[in-house]
């Protein structure tokens, strides 16, 4: 592969992992680009295995601190800290 392709590849790539689907097969002919196939769908927050630092469950908020939470721990914290106001 030259290196114009490989730059071009490299940019394709970048696009299908902004999108959140970096496991498409993609196929370049002189007729452009196809969709080939697509291997998995995972959003990629899930797709970094983020683990909730308090349950141990897979976690898809984060934290100012950086630690990710899930959505029940997250919860749960919300409301102890609103029971902590009153
Ligand atoms: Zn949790």
């Amino acid at each position: 592969m030259n290196e114009e392709l490989k730059q071009h590849a490299t940019r394709i790539a970048e696009i299908l992992q902004e999108q959140g689907n970096p496991y498409k097969r993609v196929e370049i002919d002189h007729g452009g680009i196809k969709i080939v196939s697509t291997d998995a769908f995972e959003p990629i927050k899930r797709s970094q295995h983020h683990k909730c630092f308090i349950c141990g469950e897979p976690a898809d908020l984060q934290l100012d601190d950086g630690q990710w939470e899930c959505g029940n721990c997250a919860q749960i914290a919300a409301e102890l800290s609103e029971e902590d106001e009153r």
